[in-house]
């Protein structure tokens, strides 16, 4: 492995590279240091105040600039996600798109869902609920959706009346840099957002400062660790984590093209790293050599290339550590029995963090590839007989951020709706990412919600005032 092919932050530097394009250096970013850091926080905490007192109407004002800074900007959001952490270009666009749909629905519905609720009021006395900010907060994020994170972590709590200090992955500083420079084009004021740069080493030095709210986007393992920190100080948190939802097919459901398409795309979409993609299929046995099949052929005619390409409908991991990760997964399902029936392998002729579209048979419950999250183009397949027997393996992992229900019969798919522990639940050709709904997830996957009503209910502390008229 080249010394580049690892985003190395090697203590004071972090050096970017392109996982799409043999990782070529793209540029340098410096690491945080302590006193940094420090006087971040500082910053939020000092600008706290004066932002609350400021007013709904006027934070809003000051986000709602953002949203043609987006647009103007678009090319180089969508140009910047696909050369550092390889998303396909198509998709980029989709998800700068999906930001700044997701910022317009928090501006235009904040008043609603901020305004102060009366609980009682009689000719003596009045019971009122408010919302108010929970003070600074810390929003850590992963790198898999660079624009979208900022909207998600930290767009309704800043409408709240919080201030942020932001850490954006170690995969993605170079984006994470040209974002604090679109936003220093707005009339935020100063302090009111702030960045830092580095590795968990740099996340785990914000947590050593007092902070009034985490919001965490990131592994389970991460998450949990985040979630021991904050509990020292009864620091609350929303943390949005892993998954391996499951995709269920059931015996009544037709094996069509649409359904073929739409289990690879919840699968194999940026090269299968969504926290909420399908990563186990469970497909009744009558189903199974046809589905298989069907799904083999559509994954051997996808185009996997380089990411900035319009054409491409597949690009590489983010990093090679992900690629390592994988295969060691893959390995150990082989040595235990399963088959490859596509992929298994790097494409030839092309450098980088790629790998082949992968689709794994006999797999059993000790696998690798069964209990752990696989992030990254490898799907798990297994076979059910019986209704219960399908919810069950459905449920058999420690994740519960989604779920794909995939049925003809409406009694079976309210059943499995009611039966599946997850945050979000779909069935064909329906989906969950509309910015009024909350995402989240059941079990390891995480602790509160982002998005929707309870998303910006999650960054304010409740308060409840009763008062004699
Ligand atoms: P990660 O947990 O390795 O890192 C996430 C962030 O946490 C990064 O900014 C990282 O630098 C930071 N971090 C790492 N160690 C830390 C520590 N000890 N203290 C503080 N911060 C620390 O995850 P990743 O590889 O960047 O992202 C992939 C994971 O994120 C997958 O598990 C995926 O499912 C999950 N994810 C979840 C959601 C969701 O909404 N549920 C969305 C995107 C990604």
């Amino acid at each position: 492995m080249s010394q580049a092919a690892l985003k190395q932050d090697t203590q004071d530097r972090i050096i970017s590279t392109s996982p799409g394009n043999g990782y070529a250096v793209l540029g340098e970013v410096d690491v945080s240091s302590p006193a940094e850091i420090k006087e971040k926080v500082a910053l939020a905490r000092k600008a706290q105040q004066s932002w609350e007192d400021m007013g709904l109407e006027k934070r809003m004002a000051c986000l709602r600039e953002l949203i043609p800074l987006f647009e103007k900007n678009k090319g180089e959001f969508v140009k910047r996600t696909s050369e550092e952490m390889g998303m396909p270009h198509g998709l980029s666009t989709n998800l700068v798109d999906g930001a700044i749909e997701q910022l317009t629905w928090n501006l235009e519905n904040a008043t609603k869902y901020l305004a102060t609720e009366t609980l009682h009021e009689d000719d003596a006395e009045i019971t009122e609920m408010t919302y108010e900010p929970r003070g600074v907060m810390a929003c850590i994020v992963a790198w898999n959706f660079p624009l979208p994170n900022f909207v998600w972590s930290a767009s309704q709590g800043l409408l709240a009346g919080n201030t942020i200090v932001m850490k954006y992955s170690e995969e993605v500083p170079l984006f994470c840099k040209f974002l604090e420079t679109i936003i220093a084009q707005t009339s935020i004021p100063k302090g009111v957002v702030n960045f830092i740069y580095g590795s968990g080493k740099t996340g785990d030095a914000l947590l050593d400062e007092k902070l009034d709210f985490v919001s965490f986007t990131g592994s389970s393992q991460t998450g949990g660790h985040i979630y021991k920190r904050a509990a020292e100080s009864f620091t609350p948190v929303a943390l949005e984590l892993g998954g391996s939802s499951p995709g269920i097919v059931f015996e009544d459901c037709e094996i069509t093209d649409e359904l073929v398409e739409a289990i690879f795309w919840q699968r194999f979409l940026n090269s299968g790293q969504f926290c909420d993609g399908l990563k186990r299929l469970i497909v009744h046995k009558s189903h199974h050599d046809e589905l298989v099949k069907k799904l083999v052929d559509f994954a051997k005619a996808r185009k996997v290339g380089n990411p900035l390409n319009t054409e491409t409908e597949l690009g590489p991991l983010v990093a090679e550590r992900q690629v390592l990760k994988m295969e060691e997964q893959i390995k150990d399902a082989i040595k235990k029995g399963a088959k490859i029936v596509c992929g298994g392998q790097k494409p030839t002729g092309l450098s980088g963090a790629y790998y082949e579209p992968t689709i794994i048979t006999n797999v059993t419950r000790d696998m690798r590839v069964w209990s752990e999250e696989v992030f990254g183009p490898a799907l798990a397949v297994v076979t059910f007989e019986t209704y219960e027997e399908a919810i069950e393996l459905g449920n058999d992992t420690p994740y519960g951020l989604s779920g794909f229900i995939y049925t003809n019969s409406k009694e079976t798919e309210k059943k499995a709706l009611r039966d599946i522990q997850a945050g979000s639940l779909t069935t064909l050709g329906a989906h969950y990412y509309r910015p009024q709904n909350p995402f989240g997830g059941y079990k390891a996957s995480g602790i509160g919600r982002q998005g929707g009503k309870i998303g910006f209910h999650e960054t304010c502390q409740i308060k409840v005032t009763s008062r004699k008229k």
